[in-house]
This record gives C-alpha cells, sequence and structure tokens, in this order.
C-alpha cells in the first residue's frame, strides 16, 4: 500500500536542480521554460528599458511592437488570409460563449450547435439568451464518451458552431472535413488543440480560443474572425462587445492584459521557432501515441472514450477501482507529476499533452504506468 512513504521507483523526478515538475495540467498549463525565463526577465526590466512589462502604457510604442508581434505571429502560424482578422480580448472563451450570438445571431434566427461536452453545452446554453438553438447532434446521452458525426445542418442557419476538443472528456475531433462546406459560417470553439497540428483555419469564420492551454498565459482569449460575417444582427451591441470596434482599434479598444499579451507573444514566438504547427503537430502525435499505446498495453487503465475519437491534447483514462486511483494519483505526485486528477465529472485520470509538453514528461508517465501495472501484478 502506498500511502505516505516514499517509494523507490527507480525512477527520477523531472529536473531535481529547478525542481520543476512534469506538469498535466488542462488549463493554466505549462508553457516553454524559455517564455518562463524572458518573461521573469520582462518583469524585472523589459528589454533594457529600464521598465518593467507590468508598468508600460498600452498605448506606447513598446507596447505596439509586442501586440504586433502577437498578431502577425499568430496569422502567420495559422496561414491566415486576408480577409481574418485576430483579437485579443478579456473574459476568457466563456465570454465568447455569448459574444458570438450577441453578434451573429438574430433573435428570430436559429443557430445550429453540436453538444459534445460541459462547454460545447455551456455555449449552447449562452446563445439560447439571443436567439433559437437547434442541437444537431449530441453525445450527452452516453456522457459525451465518443463524437456524433451524424448530423444535418439547415440551409437557414446563423452559423454552425463547435468545439474542436472536448477538454473535459478527452475527445477531438479528428476529421474536421465534416464541418466544411455547409453553406452557412462555421465558428469553432478552439481553447484546447489551437495550434496544435495543422488545420485549413481559413475555413472558419470565426475561432476563439482561450490562451492559458495552448496560447500563453490566463487573462487573455484570441478570437479570429472573418469581418464579412459581422454587422449583420439588428440588435444594438455595447461598445465592448461588438467585434468591429475591436477590430477598428487594433484590439486597444480599453486597458488590455498587457502581460498576458506579451506572455502569448514569447509563446508564438517559441512555436514559430521551433518549426511552427506543423512540427509541432508531430511531437504531439508522437505523444500521444506514446500515451495511448502505453494505456492499452496495460490491463490496470483502461480510456473512457471511443478510440477514433481519442483527443491528442487530453488523454482521458480510468482504473478498475477509486483505491488502484488513489494509489496511482499518490505515486503521481511523489514522482513530481501534476494535474493528472480527472475532472470532477469524469472521476480517474486525465494527462493533458499541450504543445509545450515536452515528450520526457510523456515518456515519465508512461514509465510510470508500466511500474505500476507491474506492482500491481
Ligand atoms: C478551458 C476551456 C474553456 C473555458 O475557458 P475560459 O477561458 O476559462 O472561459 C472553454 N472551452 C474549452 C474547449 C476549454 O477547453
Amino acid at each position: 500500500m502506498l500511502t505516505n512513504t516514499t517509494e523507490n521507483t527507480g525512477l527520477r523526478l523531472f529536473n531535481k536542480k529547478t525542481g520543476h515538475k512534469h506538469n498535466f495540467n488542462a488549463g493554466p498549463s505549462i508553457l516553454p521554460r524559455e517564455v518562463f525565463e524572458e518573461a521573469s526577465r520582462a518583469v524585472m526590466n523589459y528589454n533594457e528599458t529600464g521598465l518593467s512589462i507590468l508598468e508600460i502604457g498600452h498605448r506606447t510604442k513598446i507596447f505596439q511592437a509586442v501586440i504586433d508581434e502577437a498578431i502577425s505571429t499568430l496569422k502567420e502560424l495559422m496561414h491566415l488570409d486576408a480577409s481574418h482578422e485576430v483579437l485579443f480580448l478579456h473574459g476568457g472563451a466563456s465570454t465568447q460563449f455569448f459574444q458570438v450570438p450577441m453578434n451573429l445571431l438574430d433573435e428570430k434566427r436559429t443557430a445550429a450547435y453540436t453538444d459534445t461536452g460541459i462547454w460545447g453545452a455551456k455555449a449552447i446554453k449562452e446563445a439560447k439568451l439571443y436567439g433559437n438553438v437547434d442541437v444537431v447532434c449530441s453525445s450527452k446521452a452516453d456522457n459525451y464518451t465518443y463524437l456524433p458525426k451524424q448530423f444535418d445542418v439547415k440551409k437557414d442557419a446563423a452559423y454552425l458552431h463547435l468545439t474542436t476538443n472536448n477538454t473535459v472528456y478527452g475527445t477531438q475531433w479528428q476529421d474536421l472535413s465534416l464541418f466544411y462546406d455547409k453553406g452557412v459560417p462555421l465558428v469553432a470553439d478552439m481553447s484546447s488543440d489551437i495550434l496544435s497540428r495543422d488545420l485549413d483555419f481559413n475555413r472558419f469564420d470565426l475561432i476563439y480560443a482561450g490562451a492559458q492551454k495552448n496560447i500563453g498565459a490566463a487573462g487573455v482569449n484570441v478570437v479570429v474572425v472573418k469581418k464579412d460575417i459581422l454587422g449583420k444582427v439588428s440588435r444594438s451591441l455595447p461598445t465592448m462587445m461588438d467585434y468591429r470596434n475591436h477590430i477598428e482599434n487594433g484590439s486597444l479598444l480599453n486597458t488590455p492584459p498587457v502581460f498576458a499579451i506579451y506572455v502569448c507573444m514569447l509563446t508564438l514566438r517559441w512555436l514559430k521557432n521551433v518549426g511552427g504547427v506543423s512540427a509541432i503537430e508531430k511531437v504531439n502525435n508522437e505523444k500521444a501515441t506514446l500515451l495511448y499505446d502505453t494505456l492499452d498495453s496495460l490491463p490496470v487503465f483502461k480510456g473512457t472514450v471511443a478510440k477514433e475519437d481519442r483527443s491528442k491534447m487530453n488523454a482521458v483514462f480510468v482504473a478498475q477501482d477509486e483505491a488502484t486511483e488513489k494509489e496511482f494519483l499518490s505515486l503521481c505526485e511523489q514522482e513530481g507529476m501534476i494535474g493528472v486528477k480527472g475532472h470532477r465529472s469524469v472521476g480517474g485520470f486525465r494527462a493533458s499533452m499541450y504543445n509545450a509538453l515536452p515528450l520526457e514528461s510523456v515518456q515519465a508517465i508512461t514509465d510510470l504506468m508500466k511500474y505500476f501495472a507491474q506492482r500491481k501484478g
């Protein structure tokens, strides 16, 4: 029984010298070491300006250069065409749950929504405040353990909304072409898998994502919007809620979250330097393959979702009973592995493997899984 005593697993902590842990947190989550180092220097003295990044004005040349680089790097990484605008807004992805219908859904019209998890369900709830919602598919009755691929979208729908990666349940749409060419604007919550794989981002009319998973620090979200879908609803919008005002003001309509945007810029720069989205996709595939192959080879653990829908960002699995789960979790803690406990609605385990999580961390947890399985006999 593993309780308080430290077991000699023969494995090693991630980095005994820096004390940095294997971080499987679902969000806020791991960011590249280089980003932490650079950001910590900027807190003390940003680029030898004699100012901390925390005390610079947002309407200065210094910050303008930061947000310009963040926007241009994101456009480059996503290969966005000229009709798409990039915004950095407040309020997290959850604010987009209502800002999207506010801007795109007239009261008498209907928007099509896919119901594939907690986040999608929240988006549906908010959209209903502004118009009609047609839930075109749902896997709720099966606790969201698969992705429902049969659905029809009416030609007069105001837009079609999906969640590309269901962070809580660990499912991810692998074939997004299912959503293309429906003849209506396509809107996606990509909070937990944006920039993790090569997609034709120009196929989407509006993409939103909280930054705290793959883009940077918590406190800001990214919205990519095709300008020509805006300005078509009849309701009046509060100034801060109208995307067009943010476009016109270059995301500087009011004081933006300066530091959070700065950390996004650094993380985007890092992603560009390591080779961009297709390069990180290869690493993400390697990580996911290792995790799931290990999972499938060990009878003590079991995946919870349909294999073809497994997420490469969040692997969700369970053990045979709660006592065994507790044992493995305490072993994780001992070995410096953080954030492995599953979401309260699923239980078990969730290992999040965002862009910045190194392959070594997945090697470490799979080694620990094998060690644990062997010990359990
Ligand atoms: C984390 C997450 C959210 C919520 O983001 P907030 O920034 O906390 O509002 C929404 N959707 C998805 C898919 C997420 O993973």
